[in-house]
């Protein structure tokens, strides 16, 4: 008899703990699978990095994909099949040849399906001639003939460009500037100083695209003496696909062989908007505090 009450005990005691576990999960780290492999920027140095400040949050667990390099052969390409279904967040750090049909595919469900995408620097210049990826960005680097163009005005009026009026995608010389939030209520920027100075970066400007509902949530002013356009252009936006969230950053240029003391992903601003864009892409709240040192409109702030 005590032997059978011990053996009911046990099984509620299991049965217990299957009915609390629901609760554990959502403490359960959020897998982020990184993308990289080809990059006319430093990705060999740029991913072991965003995977570290990732992971230094206690946030994530963060797992990276390569692809093969530029100009390998089709066979090689057979071994590229991330599992995208196996992760909340893709990160992009890449910028070169298309996927193969099926990954593409699959990266497409895998965001109608509520998969979340953090589109860091150039991961918004490859894929052309990928509708859907560019429906996901809504603003790339392209030329004017591309799409439409988005920016802000000076009163933070939306201004539309078609496509072929006005220019194409480009920067000026990388310098530091302030980039402006336009959705302080948005969970991501939430508690942002209202504009943060950026060190130097490259500040795209002219970007094309379908550039439909977007969501543009920071812009940095493009100096025309600074050969930029005189206009707001948009920094950082997201754009629901399905039931998925597609964040994207065009801040971040990292060059080869660029010196870390200049690289702008130190930035505190940078690294706040990446690591709780992927909270929230994956699960729509944002829990990430920011860094006690948040820059200030005059003051950059680099993590060590
Ligand atoms: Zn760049």
């Amino acid at each position: 008899m005590r032997s059978q009450l011990t053996l009911v005990a046990a099984l509620l005691a299991a049965l217990l703990g299957m009915l609390t576990a629901p609760a554990a999960e959502a403490a359960d780290p959020i897998r982020v699978l990184i993308v990289d492999g080809q990059n006319n920027h430093d990705w060999e140095r740029t991913t072991p990095y965003i995977k570290r400040f990732l992971e230094e949050t206690g946030r994530f667990n963060v797992y990276v994909v390569t692809t093969p390099p530029k100009g390998a052969k089709p066979a090689a390409w057979n071994g590229f099949r991330p599992q995208f279904e196996d992760y909340d967040v893709v990160l992009s750090n890449y910028n070169g040849e298309t996927w193969p049909e099926t990954v593409r595919n699959e990266f497409e469900a895998f965001v109608k399906r509520g998969g979340g995408v953090v589109n860091v620097h150039a991961a918004n210049n490859p894929f052309p001639d990928w509708p859907a990826f560019n429906d996901m960005i809504g603003l790339a680097w392209r030329r004017a003939d591309f799409g439409d163009r988005l920016v802000l005005d000076d009163d933070g009026k939306p201004v539309r460009f078609k496509a072929g009026e006005g220019s194409g995608a480009g920067h000026g010389p990388r310098y530091p500037y302030p980039v402006v939030v336009r959705d302080r209520k948005h969970p991501v920027l939430e508690g942002f100083p209202a504009e943060w100075m950026h060190p130097a970066d490259e500040l795209y400007h002219g970007q094309r695209g379908p550039a439909l509902n977007m969501n543009i949530v920071a812009t940095a002013y493009s100096d025309s003496s600074k050969r930029g356009t005189g206009y707001h252009e948009p920094m950082v936006w997201w754009i629901p696909f399905g039931e998925g969230k597609v964040f994207t950053t065009v801040l971040g240029h990292v060059g080869r062989n660029q010196k870390q003391d200049e690289w702008p992903m130190r930035c505190q601003g940078f690294q706040a908007l990446v690591t709780r864009g992927c909270e929230w892409v994956a699960t729509g709240e944002v829990t990430i505090p920011l860094p006690e040192n948040m820059p200030t409109a005059e003051e950059v702030s680099l993590a060590p």
